[in-house]
């Protein structure tokens, strides 16, 4: 493993982004990818190849440098990352290798959400996952982040909190704090659903309501990013009434709990979420209304955020895909009904991987900060 500290060129980190997100490949593709000539990409590729950041294969096995059918990859030797999703009841964490793929996870709930109990939950953790060689951590939460600190975060009461500080201070590894929803939609990007797509919106649907919008390759960051500005807005104005007595908002007809409120009225028990579609599927009446409507007013709000971004590429992701799929009739009609007869069909693609989708997201964060931390500093030299 070579230099002390190898800073890379706009040109080298290109090449390294690309061997990460569509990798491994072989020279020809990367040429072509990147529009470089054979003996560019040869002198690009010699220094990242001696540091250890990029690895040459062919399918036969290892062999020199300069082979046109060799494919290049991203070494996994560099290390491994830790990706936490901290909810209200719970912290979700995985380890990962460069390209988001968890080898390790674990959950645990939450006793409390004071931020010092939140971050020794997560140092626990880290112990337990063999995290302290990590080349970096992500952290993904509900609310608005700037720069480390969580502005507001509505679900675990915090205000003003610099969570990256302390658990920098805490893991003593580089950490990155970001919106939930902004850590999902990086890890689409890179390694998930849209890999590579540079244009498509995210939404997730949960306890929660959030969107995000990927432009020309990257993902579109306000600083008002989860600050959850889309939750009242309308979408059907004979709906149920919200707390902030709307009818028919976001939040009342797509959050699981608010579901779960209105399957359990109609039918005169407490339900959860799951119960709740589970009895539409069984064919209740009651509970199919309910989340026929709620499917009409998803088909709406994806419609909406199509036709105000102009991306028809979707990846919806939470307990809204459960939704998507029993209400898939309605959700069509809505949407068709919202965008007009000439215009072109969207493509949603439902995330079903999981919760671990959110820890996993985090990780794809820390990722890219490595590498964007490749072309601002260079990569460490040995640790020790
Ligand atoms: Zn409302």
């Amino acid at each position: 493993m070579g230099q002390d500290c190898l800073v890379l060129s706009i040109s080298e980190a290109a090449l390294v982004r690309t061997v990460l997100i569509h990798g491994p490949l072989s020279r020809a593709a990367l040429m072509e990818r990147l529009g470089f000539a054979p003996a560019s990409l040869t002198r690009l590729a010699r220094p990242l190849l001696e540091a250890g950041i990029l690895v040459a294969e062919s399918p036969g096995g290892r062999r020199p440098v300069g082979r046109p059918a060799q494919r290049l990859d991203i070494s996994h030797e560099l290390g491994t990352v830790l990706g936490v999703k901290i909810t209200s009841s719970s912290v979700d964490a995985v380890v990962t290798d460069m390209r988001a793929s968890v080898l390790r996870s674990a959950v645990r709930s939450l006793a409390d959400t004071r931020v010092e109990s939140v971050v020794g939950q997560i140092a626990e953790m880290a112990h337990q996952l063999d995290a302290a060689g990590a080349i970096g951590v992500g952290v993904g939460l509900g609310g608005v982040v700037r720069d480390g600190v969580v502005i507001h975060a509505p679900f675990l009461d915090w205000y003003g909190v610099p969570l990256g500080r302390m658990l920098r201070d805490t893991l003593k590894l580089p950490v990155s704090v970001e919106n939930d929803v902004i850590t999902l939609s990086e890890a689409e990007r890179w390694f998930g659903l849209r890999r590579g797509v540079p244009g498509f919106s995210v939404v997730a649907v949960g306890e929660g309501v959030g969107h995000s919008l990927v432009a020309h390759g990257q993902v579109v960051r306000s600083p008002d990013s989860g600050a959850g500005l889309s939750d009242h807005l309308i979408l059907d104005p004979g709906g149920p009434t919200c707390e902030h007595h709307h009818r028919g908002c976001v939040s009342v007809l797509l959050t699981t709990t608010a579901i779960a409120r209105q399957v359990s009225q109609a039918v005169g028990r407490a339900l959860t979420y799951e119960e709740s579609l589970e009895l539409a599927r069984s064919g209740d009446l009651r509970a199919r209304q309910v989340i026929d409507r709620s499917g009409r007013a998803l088909g709406r709000f994806i419609a909406l955020i199509a036709n105000v971004t102009s991306q028809t590429q979707f990846v919806l992701a939470g307990e809204g895909g459960a939704l998507f799929h029993d209400a898939h009739h309605q959700v069509q009609l809505a949407i068709a009904g919202a965008r007009g007869r000439w215009t072109s069909p969207l493509d949603v693609q439902v995330d079903d991987s999981g919760y671990q989708v959110w820890a996993r997201g985090a990780a794809a964060v820390a990722i890219q900060r490595f590498v964007d931390q490749l072309v601002e500093r260079g990569l460490p030299g040995p640790k020790g």
